[in-house]
Parts: C-alpha cells; sequence; structure tokens
C-alpha cells in the first residue's frame, strides 16, 4: 500500500518534526534535559495525531548514544538507526487492538526484571492501551506501581474513558490534539516539494480539511491521490466528494440574499453531480462557522444573527438527510425555511403602513427593484397577484373573509367572488370593508374596481337523510364545502 510507504518515509525521525504537538516535544525535552523521564507515560488523542511516533521518539531518546545538544536524537548512532527500522529488541510494541494483549502481558510481566539486551533501557509501547482484557489491565497495573528503573512504558490510546482510572493516576498523561489545518497544510506542502509532486494548493487545503486533525490520513491522501506526480483538486474532489468553495460561497451569498430558488438550483446541481450532500453541510457549517467566529473575532456584529440563523436551520437539516427518501429535500425546505420564514414574519405586523413597508421590503430583499408599475386587470392576473391584494387589505375581517372566497370572474371594472357562506359575503360586503377592499385593488393594479358578492349554489341529493336547510347551515357554520354527486 503506497500510502503506508509515503507515511513511514515522513514519519518524525527528530522531535522538531513531531508536527502540531509543540506542548509533547517542550515537555518531554525538557524531562531528558533533568533526567526526569517518568517511567509511565499515557498519550491520549485521535487516530493519526502522532502519539506512537512520539512514543518511538522516547524509546529513541532514553537510548540515543549521542544526543545532540538539547536532547535532540543523533539519528544516527545504531541504536537510533536500529529503532527507526524496528529491529531494536529491546522496544517492545504491543498492539492491545490485535489479540487484546493477553499473551503479551504475560510475557511482559515473565521478561520485565531481565536487563535489556542491547540498549541502556527497556521501552514498551502499547499502543490501543484501551483495548487490553480486565486481567492484562491487572498484570500491567502491577507492573506500573513499581517499574524497574531500566524499564519505560509508552500506552497510547484513542478512547481515553475507556482506560482504568488506576492506570491513568500511574502515568504522566498527555493530550494529543487535532492537528489544524494551517499545520497540516504547510507538512503536505512540504512532502509534496520533496517528493517532487505538483500539487494545487486547493487540492492540498481540501485534503487537510477533509482528515479532521489526523496528519496520517492526510499523508495517506496524498500519496493516494496523487496521479503522474500530480494532486489536482479536481481529483481530491472527485474521490473524496467535496465540494468546491466557490459552491460554498454560492450558496451562502444566494441564501443571504433571500434568493430561495438559487439556493435550491445550487443544491439539486450538487446532487446530481453525485456529491455527497451530508458532507457538503458539513463543509457549509464549517464554512459558517468560520465565518461567525471571523465576525466576532473582528467585532463585526450586526451580520451574526444572520450566520447563526443559517447554522441553526441547516444544522437542523443535515439531521434528516440521512433519514429523508429525497436526500435533497431537507436542505431545499432550509433554504426556503431561511428565506421566507423571516419574510412571514414581517408580514404579519398588523399596521396598514408596516404592510406595505413588509411588501416593499420583500422586493427589496429578493433582489427585485420594487416596482410601482400597475398590472394589467384580468382574472389570471388576479389570481397571481392574489396575495398581494390580500396584504394590502387593511380591515383584518375583511381580509380573512374575502381570504374565505374565490375570484370567480373579471368584467369591465366589476369582480365577482364566490362565496361558501353567507357569513363571509356579509363581511366583505359591509360598506367599511368593501371600500377598504376596493381601495387595496387600486393598489395593486392602478384600477377602481367594483366588488360582488355571489354565494355558491349548494346542491344535495335527493337520497340525502339531512334537510338541505340543515346542510346549508352545517356548511356556513363550519366553512366547509359540500360535494355534489
Ligand atoms: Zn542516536
Amino acid at each position: 500500500m503506497p500510502e503506508i510507504a509515503l507515511y513511514r518515509k515522513y514519519r518524525p525521525d527528530s522531535f522538531t518534526n513531531l508536527v502540531g504537538q509543540d506542548h509533547v516535544r517542550t515537555t518531554v525535552l525538557n524531562a531528558l534535559k533533568e533526567d526526569h523521564v517518568s517511567h509511565a507515560y499515557l498519550f491520549c488523542g485521535p487516530r493519526g495525531t502522532g502519539k506512537t511516533s512520539a512514543a518511538r521518539l522516547i524509546a529513541k531518546a532514553v537510548n540515543c548514544a549521542n544526543p545532540k545538544e538539547g536532547n535532540e536524537l543523533c539519528g544516527e548512532c545504531d541504536i537510533c538507526v536500529d529503532t527507526a527500522e524496528g529491529r531494536l529488541i529491546d522496544l517492545i510494541e504491543i498492539d492491545a487492538a490485535s489479540n487484546r494483549g493477553i499473551d503479551e502481558i504475560r510475557d511482559l510481566k515473565e521478561k520485565i526484571n531481565f536487563a535489556p539486551t542491547r540498549a541502556k533501557h527497556k521501552v514498551y509501547i502499547i499502543d490501543e492501551v484501551h483495548m487490553l482484557t480486565k486481567e492484562a489491565f491487572n498484570a500491567l497495573l502491577k507492573t506500573l506501581e513499581e517499574p524497574p528503573s531500566h524499564t519505560f512504558f509508552i500506552l497510547c490510546t484513542t478512547e481515553i474513558h475507556k482506560v482504568p482510572e488506576t492506570i491513568i493516576s500511574r502515568c504522566q498523561r498527555f493530550d494529543f490534539k487535532r492537528i489544524d489545518v494551517k499545520t497540516m497544510m504547510t507538512r503536505l506542502n512540504f512532502i509534496a516539494q520533496n517528493e517532487g509532486i505538483e500539487a494545487e494548493d486547493k487540492a492540498i487545503e481540501a485534503i487537510s480539511r477533509h482528515v479532521d486533525g489526523g496528519l496520517r490520513d492526510a499523508i495517506g491522501l496524498l500519496d493516494q491521490l496523487t496521479i503522474d506526480k500530480k494532486l489536482t483538486f479536481e481529483n481530491v474532489q472527485a474521490v473524496l466528494g467535496i465540494s468546491d468553495i466557490g459552491t460554498i460561497e454560492g450558496l451562502y451569498s444566494s441564501l443571504v440574499n433571500k434568493d430561495a430558488q438559487g439556493a435550491i438550483n445550487t443544491i439539486n446541481k450538487l446532487h446530481t453531480e453525485g456529491i455527497d450532500l451530508a458532507q457538503f453541510v458539513r463543509e457549509f457549517l464549517d464554512y459558517l462557522r468560520g465565518l461567525m467566529l471571523g465576525k466576532i473575532d473582528k467585532g463585526e456584529v450586526d451580520e451574526l444573527p444572520s450566520i447563526i440563523s443559517l447554522i441553526d436551520t441547516f444544522q437542523e437539516a443535515s439531521y434528516g438527510i440521512k433519514l429523508s427518501a429525497i436526500p435533497q429535500l431537507p436542505l431545499e425546505m432550509a433554504a426556503v425555511r431561511f428565506c421566507h420564514g423571516e419574510l412571514k414574519v414581517i408580514e404579519t405586523e398588523p399596521a396598514p403602513v408596516s404592510k406595505k413597508e413588509s411588501r416593499e421590503h420583500k422586493a427589496i430583499v429578493k433582489g427585485n427593484p420594487v416596482s410601482d408599475e400597475k398590472i394589467p386587470f384580468t382574472i389570471s392576473r388576479l389570481k397571481e397577484n392574489w396575495p398581494r391584494v390580500l396584504e394590502n387589505i387593511s380591515i383584518p375581517s375583511a381580509r380573512r373573509s374575502l381570504g374565505e372566497s374565490k375570484p370567480l370572474q373579471v368584467e369591465g371594472n366589476e369582480v365577482t367572488f364566490e362565496f361558501m357562506t353567507k357569513f363571509h359575503m356579509e363581511k366583505v360586503l359591509a360598506q367599511d370593508a368593501r371600500a377598504d377592499i376596493e381601495k387595496a385593488f387600486e393598489k395593486v393594479f392602478g384600477k377602481q374596481v367594483k366588488v360582488i358578492g355571489h354565494l355558491k349554489k349548494v346542491e344535495l341529493t335527493s337520497e340525502s337523510s339531512e334537510g338541505p336547510d340543515l346542510a346549508s347551515d352545517a356548511v356556513e357554520i363550519f366553512g366547509g364545502e359540500l360535494i355534489e354527486d
């Protein structure tokens, strides 16, 4: 497997080259200087962050025949070379994940008191120590209580919560950090240059962001995705299913401009291109998080509510992607909710003046200029502009009752509405309400109209056991619709 080859090649050979774990380097070098190296270290942290590499560095450091100034390894003596090549008999590496360590720990107990064969000290590295059986932990604990002076232990784990407290308390603990994107990019660029790989910055950045702080995975991907000494963003994107920063910025821009259609187009394009939408949302949220932190850092708080609302909306949508029969639907809904949800809040303001303002505001945030042009008055235009007519009616009961009707026909300056109930028709035709409604028409269509009401005839089958009056009463009370046979 070539990715392992490249990772092995660039495994740190000195504390100076231990990437992203400065706190470990400083403390260990200091301990070496003062001859206070702990006999038991516990390294915990996410996979691929350099725990085993650091453990091997310590194994070399306590044994190196010619340490350099500042206790850095010489890298040249027999011990350093043999350790690097995995040949040093006094370095014993146990992988607790493979068989849960029962035989190894038994063996360890038997041989622990034997002096080292070649080096000054014996070093035990136990990888994934949390996987040890209870018996193995107990045996290890006994050994850790009184380690022979020629022995060092370095325990590594990705799951510290599974390591018994009795073990933890006997070790000096180091928490290995996820390696930040910038540090990771520097390291990948260094390797690419050294290997004569022509790597696009975007490709290096995409890999660095993808691996969640694990350098080993990043180097593995660099190796795996390089074709003929070239690492292109296109290839990284295709293999990892990640998206272009331009797409992410484009989606953000559509959303803040309340362009729901634009946002939906982007989401569908991603889906068609086979992009993993769950991962895309993660990247989008990561982008928003970066924006939020940047704004806080600069003290620019104006855009924060909008960014936070986007994070909330899309975070919620991300939970639904895996469950949805149509994977893009939760994202489309998030886009619509974000673009139109706020408008709905503005539209419910009661005062007639703010009604008008809200309509204009809507036009502005949608990116359309406010148009004062009046619309030709026909039935189809009326149906298209129905919501605008309703929102221009200032008397709430008139608006509600007209909303219950159906525009039936337009003839000249007369507009006829069909009502299911007398109740709503009378509300609409009451003098004040009617005047208010006609004014709304004038605002939208620039035309004086006359509102006419028409009550829908309710016909019942003759077989009906209910009397017609009763049925129409019911319709009147419940505002329903009678279905004719
Ligand atoms: Zn050496």
